[in-house]
């Protein structure tokens, strides 16, 4: 009795009706790729790759999300000790002290120069305030940068006599206990 070959399981697509090796160049290949990674991924390594791919990137994004959330409620203490451990530093930033600060500088043995440094703290135009100093000062006033690059408004002469009085008046904003001269390399207040 000569042995029966074994009948040789020909499984077609389901999709698209053909034999697996085939479907690649049939008509709905996208659609079949599914049923061939499940019953003839030998035939189709690529896509079986490329699912395993996916399935990773979805692992991937549920790690990266789960990792999220725990930040988000495990982790609040130790993100609430970084925000304190940051606020010194902001802070100084941030919260700049609002002050006038008036300099006489001398330059070039008589020239005389009044800076005047914080006033655009107050809401104060610097340009604005320029020429208003300029003119009742009768002298010349601009606005310049100063040597951190700030803007001050430097004013021809010594008139740190009346200034204080007169961004008061002018400025109601700026309180005289606002202002403070430079002098000697201390700082004076005005008040
Ligand atoms: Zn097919």
């Amino acid at each position: 009795m000569a042995e029966k070959p074994q009948p040789v399981v020909v499984q077609y697509c389901q999709v698209c009706g053909l034999p697996p090796e085939y479907c690649e160049f049939g008509p709905e290949f996208e659609k079949c790729k599914p049923w061939l990674i499940q019953n003839a991924p030998d035939l189709y390594p690529d896509l079986l790759k490329a699912a395993n791919a996916n399935e990773a990137d979805k692992v991937a994004d549920q790690l990266q999300s789960t990792g999220i959330s725990s930040a988000d409620s495990g982790g609040s203490s130790e993100a609430k000790q970084e925000e304190v451990k940051r606020l010194p530093g902001g802070k100084i930033k941030k919260k700049e002290k609002k002050e006038v600060i008036i300099e006489k500088v001398v330059r070039n043995k008589r020239k005389c120069i009044t800076t005047v440094k914080g006033l655009e703290l107050f809401g104060v135009k610097l340009s604005d305030a320029s020429k208003k100093l300029g003119k009742k000062f009768a002298t010349g006033a601009s606005v310049v940068k100063g040597p951190t690059d700030k803007e001050q408004i430097d004013v021809q002469g010594d008139i740190s006599y009346d200034i204080v009085e007169f961004i008061t008046e002018t400025w109601p904003d700026v309180l005289e206990t606002s202002i403070f001269f430079i002098e000697d390399g201390k700082k004076v207040p005005a008040a």
